[in-house]
C-alpha cells in the first residue's frame, strides 16, 4: 500500500474515533442548540480540498449530494461520518465549555477537538493538509513524516480515552497533550 493510502486509512480511523468521542461529549448540548455553528461555506471545503476529496472516496456519500443552502447539515446533524473539515471538531462555544465539569475536562476536550488540525498543520509552506487543492501537490507531500504525526495522534487519543475513563491523566499523557496547541482558531 502507498504511504498516502496508509495515512488516509489511519486518518479515517482517527477521525471516526474522534467523532464518536465528540458525540458522547457534545450531543446533549448541541442537540438542543438553536444557534447551530455549522455553515455551508465550511462544508464546501470538502469539495475544494484534495485530501478531503480523497477521504470522500471511502465514504458512501457522493460529493455532488451537498446541499447549496445547508451543505452537509441534515435534521439530525452532519451527514458526513468522516471527511469533515478539521475545523468542524475544533469549535466549542462558551455555553458548551461551561457545561463541562471542570477545567481539566475542558482542556482535554479541546485537545481532542484540535487533534485533526494538529495532524495536518503546516505540511507545505505553512499550508494545512486540507488547504492543498491539487492532487499532484498532495501526492508529493512527505507521507513518512505525516505517518509519524498520525501515530502520535492515536497515542494522544488513547491518553484522552484514559482520562475520560478514570478522570486522571498520567504525566507522560499530559506532556503529549500539551504538544497540541489550542490557539489555532
Ligand atoms: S458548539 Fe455551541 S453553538 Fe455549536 S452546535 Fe454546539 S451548542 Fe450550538
Ligand atoms: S460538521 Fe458537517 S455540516 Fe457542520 S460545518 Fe462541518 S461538514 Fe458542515
Amino acid at each position: 500500500m502507498k504511504p498516502i493510502d496508509q495515512f488516509t486509512e489511519s486518518y479515517i480511523e482517527l477521525e471516526t474515533a474522534i467523532s464518536e468521542r465528540m458525540q458522547t461529549l457534545c450531543t446533549e448540548s448541541c442537540g438542543l442548540c438553536t444557534a447551530c455553528c455549522c455553515r455551508a461555506d465550511i462544508c464546501e471545503e470538502t469539495l475544494c480540498s484534495a485530501f478531503l476529496r480523497r477521504i470522500m472516496e471511502h465514504a458512501e456519500i457522493n460529493p455532488s449530494d451537498i446541499d447549496d443552502r445547508y451543505g452537509w447539515l441534515e435534521q439530525d446533524g452532519c451527514s458526513l461520518a468522516f471527511g469533515r473539515p478539521p475545523i468542524c471538531y475544533a469549535f466549542f462555544c462558551d455555553e458548551l465549555l461551561a457545561r463541562m465539569p471542570d477545567e481539566e475536562s475542558r482542556w482535554v476536550t479541546q485537545v481532542l477537538g484540535r487533534l485533526l488540525i494538529h495532524v495536518g498543520d503546516e505540511v507545505l509552506s505553512g499550508a494545512h493538509l486540507v488547504e492543498i487543492e491539487t492532487d499532484n501537490t498532495l501526492e508529493n507531500l512527505n507521507w513518512e513524516t505525516l505517518a509519524k504525526r498520525i501515530e502520535r495522534a492515536h497515542r494522544i487519543l488513547s491518553h484522552i480515552d484514559a482520562f475520560f475513563e478514570s478522570g486522571r491523566i498520567s504525566e507522560s499523557g499530559r506532556r503529549l497533550l500539551e504538544t497540541v496547541p489550542l490557539d489555532v482558531l
